[in-house]
């Protein structure tokens, strides 16, 4: 199936007088007939769901769908980005590894790696993508367990050379974790060039009406745990009776653990209605996805021609020097509906510009139906020393603007009508 179909019809399968819609099993618990098929469900020897942390339904089908679209052989939904980023990284980190991560990545996940996983005694040096193989080969050190980084980073628009870091991942033996957050599987299939396991922030684009937090880890099935460094994984888990994941799950040892482990014990789980409303927005989100980058580029091409802007940032834009990476990991160079740039006069004028604005909102949220701007420096990294914004690349003039699926012409007089009161 292509995409489009894959998106309407992968995860559920209506049987003989089913129900067309993807059914809502809002229910926490399942029953059964006997203890012994309960003791094989515990045991992990049984599949089958019996407590909606663990799995659920409804949300199973949507996993599945998940998996279909970024070709993995297993999916786990979480109850946000966030969650998705922390499980994915926890289950093959613990105290005393590190990570190496591209410095331009989410807020959010830039201070989940450089604060609070800190304190859980996990390392992280941050790399500029476009260094030299040299200086990315001295970020790597006898215990580093994982590379991560953002197909197109949030905010900062740069585009991760999926393959680079992949070949640089595997020749030290770890696998590479792509956020494909604002790509999403229908512009960038991460697994197609080298990535191992992919995260997405569902909240975005996947959902994309802006009604349901959510998050979702997928695994490729492709990294190979066993040749070491992953104890987790290949090492018997004594909660499971010294089950050894890779023994008994093979390929899909690494998303089994996630979610037999690490969901079982953090319990940062969707719910079937928040996996309902999810799999709404993904059946539309082929038609949706490519819209919000038509209407972005539209925008971008009018900001770049404005004298108060000091520079745009798009990879659409055949100017952006991530241009040659856009065409290469985005289908039809399509780079996702977020557009940044930055004023001339700095914080005020991003402050003046963002309150004249009328139609598109002031958000704290991106890849919305609607549009939407922001100012990172005073609203979503504003904890950011002023080094640290610039490694994330962000100026402080400059504004994040998500363009939405109204009418192009509509977004395009409200962003002259701003520009014109700065
Ligand atoms: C929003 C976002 C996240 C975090 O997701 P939440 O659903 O808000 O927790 C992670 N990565 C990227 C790229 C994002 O845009």
């Amino acid at each position: 199936m292509k995409i489009e179909t894959q998106c309407l019809h992968e995860g559920y399968e209506p049987g003989n007088g089913g129900a067309r819609a993807l059914p809502i099993y809002q229910s926490t618990t399942f029953t059964f007939d006997s203890t012994a098929h309960v003791g094989d469900l515990f045991d992990l020897s049984a599949a089958g769901h019996f407590y909606t942390r663990l799995s659920n339904p409804t949300v199973d089908a949507v996993e599945r769908k998940i998996a279909a679209l970024e070709g993995g052989v297993g999916a786990l939904c979480t109850s946000s980005g966030q969650a998705a980023t922390m499980l994915a990284i926890l289950n093959i980190l613990g105290s005393g590894d590190h990570i190496v991560s591209a410095a331009s990545i989410y807020g959010g996940s830039l201070n989940l790696l450089a604060v609070t996983f800190k304190k859980l005694g996990i390392d992280v040096t941050f790399v500029d993508t476009n260094a030299s193989d040299e200086e990315l080969e001295r970020a790597f050190r006898p215990n580093t367990r994982c590379v991560f980084g953002e197909t197109i980073a949030n905010p900062a628009l740069t585009v991760f050379d999926i393959e680079r870091f992949a070949t640089l991942a595997h020749r030290h033996n770890v696998p590479l974790i792509v956020d494909n957050t604002f790509a999403t599987p229908v512009l960038c299939r991460p697994f197609e060039w080298g990535a191992d396991i992919v995260v997405h922030s569902t909240t975005k684009y996947m959902e994309g009406h802006a009604v349901q937090m959510g998050g979702v880890i997928v695994d490729s099935g492709k990294f190979d745990w066993a040749q070491g460094g992953f104890a987790g994984l290949t090492e018997p888990d004594d909660s499971y009776h010294g089950l050894v994941y890779t023994e008994a799950f093979g390929a899909a040892a690494y998303i089994t653990k996630a979610r037999v482990q690490l969901m079982r014990d953090m319990g940062t789980c969707q719910t079937p209605m928040g996996a309902f409303l999810l799999d709404l927005g993904l059946q539309t989100l082929p038609l949706r996805i490519r819209q919000h980058a038509a209407n972005a580029l539209a925008v971008a091409s009018a900001l770049e021609a404005s004298d108060k802007v000091e520079f745009v940032t798009y990879p659409g834009l055949e100017s952006s020097p991530y241009h040659a990476l856009a065409q290469k990991y985005l289908a039809q160079g399509a780079a996702s509906g977020v557009i940044s740039f930055s004023l001339k006069g700095g914080r005020p004028a991003a402050e003046k510009f963002i309150d004249a604005l009328g139609l598109v909102s002031l958000e704290v949220h991106v890849a919305d139906i609607h549009s939407c701007a922001l100012h990172p420096a005073s609203s979503t990294h504003r904890q950011l020393t002023d080094e640290q914004l610039v490694a994330a690349g962000i100026t402080p003039g400059l504004i994040r603007l998500s363009c939405g699926l109204e009418n192009v012409e509509d977004i395009l007089a409200d962003v002259q009508q701003a520009l014109a009161q700065v």
